[in-house]
This record gives structure tokens, sequence and C-alpha cells, in this order.
């Protein structure tokens, strides 16, 4: 199999893409600011663009183009390749993002969500290489999962991803945005972090959260909870250990229902892994009689911000030579 495959990454602020060869080879890699509020139209373009830059770039200029992967940020309809209404795209509702790629590249494209896509990429190139049966978390201002049962993406009824990230923890827990009582991202995600250390930040004035953030108790994100925790700010350090422990309680749930060898953990509070990494260590080794949980495998990404553009290269590839895997 020859040719070239474009991966994307399409998010809030940024479009990324990379040019892959079929065995994984990243050929180049680019991005710009997608500037979503100008519209889709626009947005598009400047897709088309930069992928055609990538394009001219590679090595392989001339080649075939195989197909365009795309990860975005959701809602998205994998199956007929829509941009559903996303809140961080405003005026991106009903977008066929399939139809106007295959229409310009006169190439195949395919759309998914970008939890699902990067997941994929770590089964590809990265942390999850040829695991059979693979579970991927985020863990950032939210909490993504995807399931990866021989580098398909496991879908739910009418396509649906499931969302892990809602499940109920505890329901006298805080009001998600969802609309329930104590989700796993209400609990656990860095904007549970950050909320839970400015609203504790009262009872306990000493900390060093304040002087990290510059004063500015709004200021105040995950990543400086986690660095105070580091220094060892008792604030930080009761803030992050009380998620640690919901976030191992939800991971738990997942291991029940799919127990899969290997459970992938990314997204920006992963820098920090060592803070939750002994809450999770406590899980596997208490998680169960019935199932031999101390063998699970937690690993931490490896492909960082170019997961996305991996896993979309990877999904169109599946899809348009689904007989030529892994070569
Ligand atoms: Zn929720």
């Amino acid at each position: 199999m020859s040719g070239i495959l474009i991966g994307v990454d399409l998010g809030a602020t940024m479009v990324r893409a990379g040019a892959f060869t079929p065995g994984g080879e990243m050929l180049a890699v680019d991005q710009v600011e997608i500037e979503a509020r100008r519209g889709p139209e626009q947005g598009f373009q400047r897709l088309c663009n930069l992928v055609e830059n990538l394009l001219s770039q590679t090595a392989l200029h001339g080649e075939r183009l195989l197909g365009v992967g795309v990860g975005s940020t959701g809602p998205v309809d994998a199956l007929t390749g829509v941009i559903v209404n996303p809140g961080t795209l405003p005026g991106w509702e009903a977008v066929p993002l399939v139809a106007w790629l295959e229409k310009y590249f006169s190439a195949p494209a395919f759309l998914d969500n970008d939890a699902a896509v990067a997941a994929l990429g770590e089964y590809w190139m990265g942390a999850g290489r040829g695991v059979a049966r693979l579970y991927a978390v985020t863990l950032g201002t939210g909490i993504g999962t995807s399931c990866v049962i021989d580098g398909q993406t496991y879908r739910g009824a009418g396509g649906f991803h499931p969302e892990g990230g809602h499940q109920v923890i505890d329901p006298g827990g805080p009001l998600c945005y969802c609309g329930a009582h104590g989700c796993w991202e209400s609990l656990a995600s860095g904007t549970a972090i950050a909320r839970n250390a400015r609203a504790a930040l009262v009872k306990h004035p000493d900390s060093i959260l304040l002087r990290l953030a510059e004063g500015d108790p709004g200021r105040i994100d995950a990543r400086i909870v986690a660095e105070a925790a580091l220094q060892g700010d008792s604030l930080a350090r009761g803030v992050i250990g009380r998620a640690a422990e919901y976030f191992a309680l939800g991971l738990f749930n997942l291991l029940m229902l799919f127990f899969p060898e290997v459970i992938v953990l990314s997204g920006g509070v992963m820098h920090s892994s060592e803070l939750f990494m002994p809450a999770l260590g406590r899980m596997l080794q208490n998680a169960t009689p019935y199932l031999p949980t101390s063998q699970v495998d937690i690993r931490l990404a490896q492909l960082g911000y170019y997961s996305g553009i991996y896993g979309a290269a990877y999904a169109i590839m599946r899809r348009v030579s689904p007989h030529d895997l892994g070569s």
C-alpha cells in the first residue's frame, strides 16, 4: 500500500494536520488557527490550505492522496460525517465536513470525535500499539473516553460514542453541565480540581496557590494546583488527592465493565501523573477478587498533541484499505 494519508485534528482554536505513510511515518506536520468565529466556510478553506501545504512539503509529493481523516471537537456524527453543533466551534452547526472534504480533495474522508481518534493514534503508533483491548481516557478540562477493540473504535447504538466521563460516581456530588450530579468529570477533571482549589482557598489563606496564580484566584487552574501540590502545599495536595481517588473510582468502574489489557491515560492533567498514580495503583491492587486486575497495565500516552493526527490518519487508512492493516 503506498500513497499519503492525511490526519487532521480540528480543535476549538487550532487545526493541526499531518501527512503520513501507511506504515505510520509522519512526513510533515503543521497547524494554523482555525478562527472558528469567521464561520465554517472560511475555517474549511484554512483547513484545506493547510493540507495542501503539507502535501506539497512531503517528499512523496505526487503520490496518491489515499484519504483525509479528521478528529474534531464534538459532538460529531461519525456515520454521516457531519459536525453537529459543537459549543466550542460556534456557528458550525450541521457542517457536512466529510462531503466537503471529499469534493475538495477528490479522495475519501472520515470524521470522528477527537477522543476516539486520539485513542486510535495511541493504538497505531503510541502507548497502546497493537493492544487488542485498549481503553483510553483523556483527563483534561473534561474527561473523554474511548474503547478500541482490535483497532476499531467501539460504538454504541446509532453510532454514538458512550460518554464514560459522565458516569455518575456520587449522586450527591456537584451539578454537571450535562444535568446530572456527581459525574466523573465533575469530580475528577481539571475543571473540578481548579474549582475545588478556589473554593478551599477561603479556609486556607496560607496556601501558596494564590502566589502561584499571581494573586488572582481566577487564574488558578489544574496545572497551578498540581504545581503547588508538588511543592508540598497541603491545600493543593488535598484537592488533588481527592480528585485522584475519584479518578480511580471511575477507572475501577470501566475496568469492571471492559477489563482491557491496557488503559492509556492522556490529557493536560496527566502531565502531573505522579500525583495520580498512587491512587490508581491502590485501586488496581484492591479492585476485586474476581478479576486479575493487578495485571491491567495503566500507561501514559506517548504521542502527546499528535495523537489526534496519527489516529485520524489511521482511521482513514482503515476505511480505504480494511484488508491491508499494519503494513
Ligand atoms: Zn456530566
